[in-house]
């Protein structure tokens, strides 16, 4: 059994807590409550099959059985619901994108993820789709805000989180324990996000992308599945949808812009001909890294900092797996972290 204390609950933070209060250990956590982190703006989507040639993405058969399992449990833990699967619709760009995709989901390792092919405008629902598209299953979303104010409110009540903001300069590290603020813990774990680029202890190549997303009401329709196409359609539990997102690199702003907005009602313009209201539109910074893989392991000096960062666009897919990978790390069950996620890939840090 050991004690932990986490700095940031956004799904990094929040997957890493619960995963480490199941195996028995102790953890407190300190998160300063940024009304517009990357976790509290995402769509919370998860989608194994991606890309123009709709393939499957890194690691899906590892990650996606373990997220299924994950988030159903959690939600089981926070009495809340906040798991959404939900097909998703791919209408094709173009005939020649039309050739590849259906040439290479004919494949019987694509059958798990296809539930149907659509001819040319044959789906409805007022949706440009004059080359077809497909259903593709096994996807969804993670409503984050409702996921992460219920782990807030249980732990705060039990003592877990505290409202502040961490200071590295307070901390004092010996050999078997952290201090911090008369806690004295095993293991620091730095889950903030694209701010760790502030850090004086973790100096990583860190890419940051800003990410703006709409808010809408439809008029004169309604959406049963997600639809992607250049931008997504996400229906809401309330009957709103989010349309997203944008991909701005080395913008950490968090104003929504006149740009994003443009960029995105443009898309859905191309998207659908139904009508819609702008309700909202948030702005967020995605903790992306150089080779789109997390940053996950122990300071190569101080070893009992460690750091759970570098999510990138798919912070709901990558965090449940990989939580239990530095788990176990830190627990002892594995020796070594894989070599794609360690930091020790980055060099001298
Ligand atoms: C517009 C947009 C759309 C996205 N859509 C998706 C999507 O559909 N699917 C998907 O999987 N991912 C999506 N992402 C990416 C996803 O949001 C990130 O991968 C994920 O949120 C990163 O989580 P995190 O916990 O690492 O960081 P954050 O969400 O940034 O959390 C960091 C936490 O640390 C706290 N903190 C920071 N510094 C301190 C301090 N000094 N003291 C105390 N607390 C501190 C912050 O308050 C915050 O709560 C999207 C991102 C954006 C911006």
């Amino acid at each position: 059994m050991a004690h932990y204390l986490i700095i940031g609950q956004g799904i990094a933070g929040t997957v890493l807590a619960y995963t480490l209060l199941q195996r028995g250990h102790q953890v407190q956590i300190i998160d300063n409550d940024q009304p517009q982190t990357a976790s509290k703006v995402a769509a919370g989507l998860f989608n194994p099959v991606t890309g123009y040639r709709m393939v499957k993405t890194w690691l899906a058969d590892q990650l996606f059985p373990f997220l299924q399992a994950f988030y159903p449990a959690l939600e089981a833990y926070l009495e809340a619901k906040f798991f959404y699967p939900l097909p998703m619709y791919r209408p094709f760009e173009s005939v020649a994108q039309q050739n590849e995709v259906l040439a290479e989901i004919s494949d019987e390792k694509f059958a798990a993820y296809v539930e149907k092919t659509f001819f040319p405008n044959e789906y409805g629902k007022k949706i440009k789709d004059p080359f077809g598209g497909v259903l593709l299953k096994k996807s969804g979303y993670v409503n984050l805000p409702v996921m992460l104010s219920a782990a807030r409110k249980k732990w705060q009540a039990d003592n877990i989180l505290h409202n502040a903001t961490f200071s590295e300069a307070q901390v004092e590290l010996d050999k078997e324990k952290v201090h911090y603020q008369g806690m004295a813990v095993d293991y620091l774990v730095l889950c903030r996000g694209w701010q760790e680029t502030q850090s004086s202890w973790f100096a990583l190549p860190f890419r940051p992308v800003k990410g703006e997303i709409l808010q809408v009401r439809f008029t004169d329709e309604t959406y049963g599945h997600i639809i992607n196409r250049s931008c997504w359609i996400l229906p809401q539990p309330d009957q709103s949808y989010r349309i997203g997102a944008t991909y701005y690199p080395q913008d950490v702003s968090l104003e929504p812009s006149l740009k994003g907005r443009q960029e995105l009602t443009a898309k859905l313009h191309s998207l659908t001909g139904a009508k819609w209201e702008i309700m909202g539109h948030l702005a967020g910074v995605r903790p992306a890294t150089f080779d789109r893989r997390p940053f996950i392991g122990l300071h190569p000096v101080y070893r009992r900092v460690c750091i759970f960062n570098g999510l990138g666009s798919k912070g709901v897919s990558l965090a449940p797996y990989f939580a239990a990978v530095l788990a176990d790390f830190l627990e002892g069950k594995t020796q070594f972290l894989p070599k794609e996620v360690d930091i020790a890939r980055c060099g001298r840090i």
